[in-house]
């Protein structure tokens, strides 16, 4: 087995749930977690010291959906993956408008400064982001991290995502295997 890595960051829409197109996940029953996902945590998490989500969730600041809805669909999927042994250390978001010039919204590393100051132990360098966008990948980068992207399911991604990612999958659990 290889040796273990330090932290595992994950996107949530798209890789832990599936996306909504065109709206955000207002409340638990608009969450529907991915299978993939659910297969591939518990075969990921031996590998990783620990794993933190980071999503942008501008739905806020556009009021389509409240801090407190948001953190209510946080705390349900914690429990959620909880009781699958999936444990999910911490979720972090953005709660601002893209263009609003936040520290916090990915590719900007503030959610990851976040996670450094509640886990000072974190080692950028030997952590992973896993996402589905380009600013998952710059993100991860910006970071100083190895990155992962999970491809859309025809499979397209475009010069400038392959030229951020070490990886491209087309499902999370095709990076299990890569472990
Ligand atoms: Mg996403």
């Amino acid at each position: 087995m290889q040796t273990q890595k330090d932290t595992l960051f994950l996107d949530r829409d798209g890789v832990i749930n599936v996306q909504l197109i065109g709206d955000y996940v207002k409340n638990v029953s608009e969450l529907e977690i991915r299978e993939d996902f659910l297969l591939s945590a518990p075969l990921l998490r031996p590998f990783f010291r620990r794993m933190i989500v980071v999503t942008n969730q501008q739905g806020i600041a556009k009021g389509i959906c409240s801090v407190e809805e948001v953190e209510n669909v946080h705390s349900f999927l914690l429990q959620f993956l909880l009781k699958k042994e999936i444990i999910i250390d911490k979720i972090y978001y953005c709660p601002h408008l893209n263009g609003s010039g936040c520290a916090c919204r990915k590719p900007e590393i503030g959610m990851a400064r976040q996670a450094k100051a509640d886990f000072p132990e974190i080692d950028f360098e030997n952590s992973v982001m896993i996402g589905d966008s380009y600013t998952d990948m710059l993100f991860g980068k910006n970071c100083g991290m190895g990155t992962v992207f999970l491809s859309n399911p025809d499979g397209s991604f475009c010069p400038e995502i392959k030229a951020q990612s070490d990886y491209i999958v087309s499902s999370i659990y095709q990076y299990t295997k890569m472990l």
